[in-house]
């Protein structure tokens, strides 16, 4: 007989939850901008580039329409192009790879730690040529990269360091926030993530004034002035609407992280002993922000479809790993080149977590991922 879900649905996250908290501020936010007028650039850009510099302890933000944007007109800032290349992890969203492509450098992937799924810096010390420009390391899943070693590795080569950190507002490395690690720092506010917007949008952040500056021209048409353009740009403006938005939710971002942390802390404690499942690493001196809490399991697929029947939705960050994408076959890299990534991508699972979330939610999960892990 077929299994009947009964119980509430259990989302991967849930949007609308956070919503209700904060929609009267919101609207009042939107309200602002449109009775205003103020669509493009302007003061709530403004003061939404300056909170969220603030926020990350760094002295520049400079908001842009996407993460994918600040990943590539990051590099664009740095000189990156035709002819350099770029080393990045192969188990990341499909824009980590493509922001190198679109600056026209090439894509060089190294595999990663297994354990805490970051790029792996001996890894990358062997992927180093002459031709190496940075190394874009991803804090996945909000976790920090091995920072320490990978500015190492960039003192010693003459490199740049370009932290992907789209999934990990917040988090920290030795007392450090990521943004202010590497050169230069490039998150997301996609609605999904830790401060997300109601559509798409961006950030580039940075201690390094000339940087900075360069990305401010680059997502403006290569200008300062309104009629003269100094260098060939884009359109790449945060929308002042998002920008109002992510003025609101950035006040409660650290809020919203410390119940990710506390949900995190408690599935590590639920489900710690569960015989066939790994709960994540998270190394000494960092902060992770979960971004997405993911444990390691044999036969993954089976945990997943039996999680769906207890309504219980899941994800997988991600199945295929870049270097296998059809998109990026021409690089002709076959399974088998980074092992690391691709036993992880044929074992990770993704639970709900969001910051509203309650502990009764967290616990229906790990007694259903308990029950049948086995
Ligand atoms: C979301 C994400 C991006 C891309 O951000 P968009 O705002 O969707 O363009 C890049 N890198 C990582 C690791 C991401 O999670």
């Amino acid at each position: 007989m077929e299994r009947i879900a009964t119980a509430e649905k259990i989302r991967l996250v849930d949007l609308g939850a956070q919503y209700q908290a904060i929609h009267k501020e919101i609207w009042s936010a939107m309200r602002n901008v449109v009775e205003n007028s103020a669509f493009v650039l302007g003061k709530h850009v403004k003061d939404f580039e300056g909170d969220f510099a603030a926020f990350c302890n760094a002295r520049f933000a400079i908001g842009v329409a996407s993460g994918t944007d600040a990943l590539t007109l990051s590099l664009k800032a740095l000189e990156i192009g035709p002819g350099d290349e770029v080393i990045t992890a192969p188990n990341s969203a499909f824009p980590t790879a493509e922001a190198i492509t679109l600056t026209g450098a090439k894509v060089v992937f190294a595999d990663i730690n297994p354990d805490t799924f970051n790029i792996d810096p001996a890894e990358v010390e062997k992927k180093i040529t002459k031709k190496t420009k940075a190394i874009m390391p991803v804090h996945l899943y909000g976790l920090p990269a091995q920072m320490d070693e990978l500015e190492e590795l960039c003192r010693t080569h003459d490199l740049k360091l370009v932290e992907d950190a789209a999934q990990a507002h917040g988090a920290e490395y030795k007392g450090r926030r990521v943004g202010t690690i590497g050169n230069v720092a490039c998150f997301s506010f996609y609605p999904s993530k830790n401060l997300g917007a109601y559509g798409d949008g961006g950030a580039v952040v940075t201690n390094d004034e000339a940087i900075a500056d360069k990305a401010r021209m680059l997502r403006n048409h290569g200008r300062h002035e309104k009629y003269c353009h100094e260098i060939e740009g884009c359109n790449s403006r945060l929308d002042a609407l998002q920008a109002a938005i992510l003025s609101v939710k950035l006040k409660y971002l650290d809020e919203w992280n410390k119940k990710r942390r506390q949900h995190a802390r408690y599935y590590d404690e639920l489900l710690s002993s569960v015989e066939n499942v790994i709960t994540p690493t998270i190394p000494a001196k960092m902060k992770s922000v979960h971004h997405v809490y993911v444990i390691r399991v044999r036969d993954r697929d089976n945990l997943r479809k039996k999680l769906k029947e207890d309504n219980i939705d899941t994800g997988i960050h991600y199945p295929i790993p870049l270097h296998l994408q059809p998109a990026l076959a021409y690089m002709g890299l076959e399974s088998g080149s980074f092992p690391k990534a691709e036993e992880a991508t044929s074992t990770i699972l993704s639970l709900p977590l969001y910051p509203e979330m309650s502990k009764e939610q967290v616990e229906r999960v790990a007694d259903a991922v308990k029950q049948h892990a086995k």
